[in-house]
């Protein structure tokens, strides 16, 4: 059997103008989905990241090959990360002299690494399924990449509507390569959920600077469509 992440992630037509996109509940891992139903069941036995800790080691490792690949094919070293690093609480590391915060994710440009509440991510898996991790994880990857092909990087709107445009196209790229499945299935609450809950990250450095669930659907939808070339 080939390696191959079953992604239960509903990517229900991926419209121009919104992106459906919900993911779907892993058994035992997960509140009663009235919308499951309607979904059939993608988890093969060989399959890996059946568990919250498999989805988030996968998300990492799959997001990081597609950008090592995707720098390859354009003639540059993509640079891994140094440090994925789950925290509890307020226990997390700092970023250059900034203290981390409970119920986040952030990516640190000082020290190339990406840092998340474990609890906080969790409860959004439980809450709303694994694409929640194939959702913020490749988020905060994305501001890797920025970091690595801009020399000024920083955070504001663009750049975080730039990461869920990447986000949506690393994962576009990686059902595309065969390392994801998707589904079909629509579920608007679901999406309107996480792309709540797709970046409340870097919250300490820039408050207001994540876009309108809105735009912030249409950049996934973006990438996820025309792939990362178009972020
Ligand atoms: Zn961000």
């Amino acid at each position: 059997m080939t390696p191959r992440a079953t992604l239960t992630l509903v990517l229900a037509a991926v419209l121009a103008t919104s992106c459906s996109f919900a993911p779907s509940p892993k058994d035992g891992h997960s509140a009663p989905d009235p919308t499951a139903a309607t979904r059939s069941g993608s988890a093969s036995p060989s399959s890996v990241g059946q568990t919250f800790e498999e989805d988030v080691e996968l998300a990492r490792t799959l997001t990081e090959r597609y950008w090592q690949q995707t720098f390859e094919t354009a003639g540059r070293t993509y640079r891994p990360l140094t440090r994925f690093e789950a925290y509890s609480g307020q226990n997390g590391p700092d970023c250059g002299g900034q203290p981390s915060v409970p119920e986040n994710a952030f990516y640190c440009p000082v020290g190339h690494f990406v840092a998340y509440d474990e609890q906080w991510m969790g409860s959004l898996y439980d809450k709303l399924g694994d694409g929640a991790v194939y959702v913020i994880i490749p988020h905060e990857i994305g501001h890797a990449v920025q970091a690595q092909l801009m020399s000024d990087f920083s955070l504001n709107i663009q750049r975080e509507l730039q990461a869920d445009c990447y986000a949506g196209g690393a994962l576009k790229g990686l059902i595309d390569g065969g390392q994801l499945e998707a589904e079909s299935g629509d579920d608007e609450e679901l999406l309107a959920n996480l792309a709540a809950a797709g970046d409340p990250t870097d919250i300490w450095w820039r408050e207001d600077a994540h876009g309108t669930p809105v735009q912030r659907q249409q950049f996934f939808a973006k990438g996820f469509n025309d792939g990362v070339n178009a972020c």
